[in-house]
């Protein structure tokens, strides 16, 4: 076991608790907990060589000290170094403060330069007496939390550094391909980036070029790329039901739809076949674009695991997405002679109770529902297929969950299934362990979505509008923004606008959805519009995903400006369903600002510009650099914390290379390696 730097047997105080917080639990975490910045106390300055915004250590004279009395008391004190002078305020100051600061006395003063009216000015700076010996070493800034104050956190740091075992698992030939010279060693590479030697270029260091930062970078990555392969290879050695279908039930799926299968999706169902007709657990990422026709894939799926006699189940994040695939499953597969069952959380306990029955009966061949599906209760007899919809909604704790529904030591297949594509650079790095299909077409006949950004003030047009589609027989969407911190805020928001468009619109039906609306409630306003008669839907994002009214044509979506990119795409995939044009529009409002801010913009140019999903996540990522990107995507994956994907790509590569080859030759520096890296967050890496 690493040591630990807390004992467990006290109860932890303040700053240790901080520091459990923040992960910072063996001395290899706090080892790897490196400076956001430095502060340089090695030397001293003159005043006249000094410039506004650096941090500036100066010894001098105090040539003045008065304590203001008028406006806001303060210490307002004058050094004098010979060159020049500065004025250091205090607006909380001590007796013994003042004594220190006393006329004629020689102090040291280290704080950030500010010109202004009245010169040089340093606001309160860290004072000690003049003469004191300089630091050798640049002085470390950590990032920290409340809690937890900066000289505590250094020297826990040291602790840490000291203490942690930092022998060298990646073997030096390797190092060199990247040209880091074997010099630069963990030890001597996490010393010098905690306490840099003032010669050092500090711009090598904040553009981490220098070969120690290019050294922690590369271990990372391959602490990530070893453990993606690690339970790739676990998971070989796991064993599935084989669902090998025998081609007639398929077939007769097929001649039942009403459409032909596209190019993209025959040759995804092949690949998922192929995959599942192995007895190895599938683990296969399924990404096509909205309305690329992913829920049929899954249906041809289900149907070769039903046929080879075992149970499947969909879950969906969000019960009214699971309602729309119950309905169109059970329209494919219930002709089939198929059992479809239905669980969800709003259901009543008798129903709850006989579906729950059928399930472990074995009986429902395919479930269909929300997260439901993944309580202790439910009892599958045989699950072999476990297909995941919209899996960016999903935590990585609910995937596990589902995949731990074991029977008799086999594993499901898990087929999980995307609109949000994943850029390949991302992929490569974060999803390793994963096999994707990509549908890359979509089926014909769809007529391309015009989207058009429009400032709020235009309001009436957008409304006018409205009233012209309607005339046309066609149905339209108002979606709300979700404002996170304040779902009160989000409902006025929906409220208003819908009592605003019933007003304008008396003789259309005006439906308003909600997520906390009860579930009878939302069903009744879904199958209203599903069924035509409601004119237009306003409501919060409950509808981004997976809702499906080929009639609607036209989608209206107010602060535009507060959504991310793929959610503005997955959203306006509601419309364009259908042979009718449709259009997309998206207000923005400026607030009080005269214009909107430069990233706004740039996203919704981009949402005008382009339909094409994987043209929107790669200018998401640009636009919002991975961390963001994933972070959306799935809280609770650890990120890389020093390496950056797209800058650091040539040492993915490596790392990407290296990995099996170190898997292969040096097991044991592997594990280790792994270990030090990731620590207790390997297993959740791999859900
Ligand atoms: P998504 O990939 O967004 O989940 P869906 O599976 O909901 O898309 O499919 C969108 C619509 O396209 C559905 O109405 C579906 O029945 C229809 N569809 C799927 N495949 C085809 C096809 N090959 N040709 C025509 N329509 C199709
Ligand atoms: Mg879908």
């Amino acid at each position: 076991m690493p040591a630990s730097i807390t004992s467990t047997a006290q109860p932890l105080t303040g700053p240790q608790k901080a520091l459990r917080k923040l992960g910072l639990n063996r001395a290899i975490d706090l080892a790897l907990h490196l400076p956001l910045r430095y502060e340089d106390e090695t030397r001293l300055v003159k005043l006249r060589e000094v410039r506004e915004g650096e941090v500036a250590q100066v010894e001098g004279r105090v040539a003045h000290a008065e304590v203001k009395l008028s406006g806001h008391r303060q210490l307002l004190v004058t050094l004098d170094d010979g060159t020049g002078t500065c004025l250091l305020r205090f607006f909380t100051f001590y007796p013994s403060m003042q004594k220190a600061l006393a006329v004629g006395n020689q102090v040291r003063v280290r704080g950030e330069i500010r010109g202004g009216f009245a010169g040089l000015t340093m606001m309160h700076p860290v004072v000690k007496p003049a003469g004191g010996e300089l630091a050798t070493a640049l002085t470390p800034v950590y990032p920290t939390v409340a809690g937890l104050p900066q000289a505590y956190l250094r020297r826990a740091v040291q602790a840490g550094l000291t203490r942690a075992e930092l022998s060298d698992t990646v073997p030096a030939e390797y190092l060199e391909e990247i040209g880091l010279h074997r010099l630069w060693n963990m030890r001597k590479a996490l010393s010098f980036l905690h306490h840099p030697t003032p010669d050092v270029s500090l711009a090598a260091l904040e553009d981490h070029s220098h070969p120690a930062w290019q050294r922690l970078k590369a271990e990372e990555l391959l602490a990530q790329q070893l453990s993606q392969l690690q339970s790739r290879r676990e998971r070989a050695r796991l064993r599935a039901p084989v669902l090998a279908a025998t081609p007639l039930l398929t077939q007769r799926l097929m001649a039942a739809l009403p459409f032909q299968l596209t190019a993209a999706q025959t040759r995804v169902v092949a690949e998922i076949s192929q995959d599942i007709a192995r007895p190895v657990p599938m683990h296969r990422l399924l990404q096509g674009d909205v309305g690329a026709g992913k829920t049929v894939v899954a249906a041809l799926a289900a149907v070769a695991c039903i046929d080879a006699g075992w149970q499947c189940a969909l879950m969906a994040p969000t019960e009214i997405l699971a309602t729309q695939h119950f309905a169109k499953l059970v329209g494919w597969l219930h002709p089939l002679g198929i059992t479809v069952a239905w669980l969800t959380g709003s259901q009543k306990a008798k129903e709850r109770r006989e579906m729950l029955a059928l399930i472990a009966s074995g009986q429902a061949q395919l479930v269909v529902g929300t997260h439901a599906l993944i309580q202790d209760k439910v009892q599958f007899k045989n699950l072999a297929l476990a297909v995941i919809d919209e899996q960016h909604r999903f935590g990585v704790a609910q995937r596990l969950a589902l995949r731990s529904k074991l029977v008799d030591e086999l594993e499901p297949h898990l087929l999980m299934m995307t609109a949000t594509p994943i850029p390949r650079t991302l992929a490569m790095s974060y999803y390793a362990d994963l096999d994707v299909s990509t549908i890359d077409e979509l089926p014909p006949g769809r007529t391309p979505i015009i989207t058009k950004v429009v400032n709020d003030a235009r309001r009436d047009e957008v409304i006018a509008r409205i009233r012209g589609q309607i005339e046309q027989g066609r149905q339209i969407y108002w979606v709300c923004p979700l404002i996170e911190e304040s779902e009160a805020l989000d409902l006025t928001n929906a409220t208003e606008t819908h009592a605003q468009l019933s007003a304008a619109l008396p003789s259309v039906m005006v439906g308003l959805l909600h997520s906390r609306m009860p579930v009878p409630e939302k069903k009744a306003v879904m199958s209203l519009f599903s069924a035509g008669q409601m004119g237009v839907l306003v409501s919060t994002t409950v509808i981004e995903v997976g809702v499906d009214v080929p009639n609607a044509s036209l989608m209206v979506i107010e602060h535009a400006e507060r959504f991310g990119l793929s959610q503005l795409h997955q959203l306006r995939g509601r419309v364009g369903r259908g042979a009718a044009a449709s259009a997309c529009v998206l207000l923005y409002s400026t607030g009080d600002a005269p214009r909107l801010g430069e990233t706004a913009r740039e996203r919704l140019k981009a949402m005008a510009e382009t339909n094409d999903g994987f043209e929107i996540a790669r200018r998401d990522l640009e636009i919002r650099g991975p961390g963001e990107f994933m972070g959306a995507r799935q809280s609770g994956d650890a990120m890389l914390r020093f390496a950056d994907v797209i800058e650091d790509a040539h040492l993915l590569d490596w790392a990407r290379r290296l990995a099996p080859q170190m898997l292969d030759q040096h097991p044991a520096l592997a594990e280790q390696h792994v270990l030090r890296w990731l620590g207790g967050k390997a297993e959740f890496l791999k859900a």
